[in-house]
């Protein structure tokens, strides 16, 4: 495999099927004729190792707030590339300062979003609540980031190429690393010991829960909480606590308090010197787990509550200029030529644009114009984002084709971005799903990194990387979120 990122499609790696490419030198770890009675077996041992080491959900379908599930996984870790995952390891913790720069960075911000704001509400009233801060003066200087990085290998670069960035919300800290320990023991029973080196080491749990110890003691009184800001109901349970458990493992002195934004809006104020006060308890980190979409704010009460947060002098993760520097939006911005360079240094830049793919404007300007008319032509060959968070927004194929005829002469298409298409590799593996019995199916997998920066508009305190996580979905859905029931969580296997 060449290590040149530039390479064209060789023939010789993969065949085009479909949409998506098929690679024959990124095999699966294990030969995939398990027989079926070893296979049954097998998978009793991991569904219950999943029950046994909290490696779980709550039931979408049959909700009970009293049982849990297994979350949907894979059976055996995912191939993926050595040199690429380390190659965005070593990354990280420069795409986590590109990203605290960006949000210290008003005029950026709002040049990028001036037309995004007009056209989608969602966007309009985050921008609102950074304007009102910044008029009454930002009250805390520190931000902490909580960042996960998400990323597909491209078959027709050989190289990874990156999604998006998340700001807000990263999930799956926890539940990822116990994946690698399912599949450390799945790939010990099968008698293949010899692959464990393949099977990378994963501290996110760790690391994320430390970058909120670190944030509560710049906050500076022993005596106050972390808010974790959760969603009404909470499917991902498991994923959550296990940061509240971690964090309380890592300092006793640390409670985690767990409250919606209505909750918030209803039991929360400020004193006059601007502490967040919520059931009289003092908060110093505050850890959106929700508020990432429309839904999450169902009167202006939500509303107040995120400003009231905003308004704070709690650590926020993240702050509302981080949640917009993380907008789709201003990932094209970023990834326009020289844009980089303002943030971090040239040769920064040039290592983190070859992550880059493709990405284009559709405001009203003829750059724009051009943007449409090629996806109108070739909509297959693109992703036509929203600016929204969570899974499931994504326009794909014909409907690409379908939204931007309907907007294409108005300011509608405004609100959106163009993506080149990535094309990871297709692989075999086994799905194991509650009350569904295991099936062999073709899948592609999406690593996201983790990071965690802590710092002020002119000094960074800590920047380092937190870990990683692996999801992987049938190749045929678009988007395969793990809740969703098209996903399953997974761990990583590195090839040469
Ligand atoms: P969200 O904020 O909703 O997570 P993403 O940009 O991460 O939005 O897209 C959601 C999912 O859509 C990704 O996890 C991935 O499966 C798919 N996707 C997004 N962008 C691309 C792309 N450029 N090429 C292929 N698939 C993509
Ligand atoms: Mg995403």
């Amino acid at each position: 495999m060449s290590s040149n990122c530039e390479n064209e499609c060789d023939p010789s790696h993969c065949s085009l099927i479909g949409d998506n490419c098929k690679l024959t030198y990124n095999e699966s770890c294990v030969p995939l004729d398990i027989p079926e009675d070893i296979l049954n077996e097998l998978v009793d041992k991991a569904k219950d190792y999943a029950l046994m080491h909290g490696a779980c959900m709550r039931s979408k379908t049959a909700f009970d707030r009293d049982t849990l599930q297994f979350a949907p996984f894979f059976l055996l870790p995912s191939a993926f590339p050595k040199r690429e995952f380390e190659r965005v390891v070593k990354f990280q913790p420069i795409m986590n300062k590109l990203i605290h720069h960006v949000a210290q960075d008003y005029e950026f911000l709002k040049k990028c979003l001036k037309k995004t704001i007009m056209v989608d509400d969602f966007t309009s009233r985050l921008w609102k609540i950074y304007e009102t801060v910044r008029s009454e003066g930002i009250s805390q200087p520190h931000c902490l980031g909580l960042l996960r990085s998400d990323y597909f290998y491209n078959v027709p670069t050989l190289c990874a190429k990156q999604v998006e960035t998340n700001t807000i919300a990263s999930s799956f800290g926890a539940l990822s690393p116990k994946f690698g320990d399912l599949h450390r023991y799945i790939l010990g029973e099968l008698g293949k010991e010899e692959l464990l080196s393949k099977l990378p080491e994963n501290n996110a749990l760790e690391a994320l829960c430390d970058g909120m110890i670190e944030a509560w003691k710049i906050y500076g009184n022993p005596k106050a909480v972390v808010l974790f800001v959760i969603e009404d109901v909470t499917y991902n349970i498991c994923d959550q606590r296990f940061h509240e458990f971690e964090i309380r493992r890592q300092n006793p002195d640390v409670h985690v308090i767990r409250r919606n934004l209505t909750e918030i809006s209803k039991r929360g104020k400020l004193t006059d010197d601007k502490r967040l006060i919520i059931d009289d308890k003092e908060v110093a980190v505050v850890y959106f787990r929700a508020g990432y979409e429309p839904a999450q704010y169902h009167t202006d009460v939500e509303w107040d509550a995120r400003l009231l947060i905003e308004r704070s002098l709690a650590l926020k993760s993240p702050t509302i200029s981080y949640h917009l520097a993380g907008t789709k939006k201003v990932q094209q911005e970023l990834a326009m030529p020289g844009v980089l360079e303002r943030y971090i240094s040239e040769e920064e830049s040039k290592l983190l644009s070859q992550l880059f793919t493709g990405l284009y404007s559709l405001d009203l300007h003829p750059e724009g114009d051009k943007a449409v008319e090629m996806a109108i032509e070739y909509p297959e060959k693109y992703v036509l984002k929203p600016q929204r968070e969570g899974g499931g927004n994504n326009i794909y194929g014909e409907e690409i084709r379908t939204v931007l005829k309907r907007v294409q002469h108005s300011s509608e298409r405004e609100a959106y971005i163009l993506m080149d298409r990535i094309r990871p590799p297709i692989l075999s593996n086994y799905v194991v799903r509650p009350h569904e019995p295991v099936k062999l199916i073709d899948v592609v997998s999406e690593l996201g990194i983790f990071g965690v920066i802590i710092g002020t508009k002119d000094k960074i305190m800590v920047n380092k990387n937190a870990g990683h996580m692996l999801r992987t979905k049938m190749s045929t859905v678009n988007e395969g979120g793990v809740a969703a029931g098209q996903g399953g969580l997974d761990s990583v296997y590195l090839t040469d």
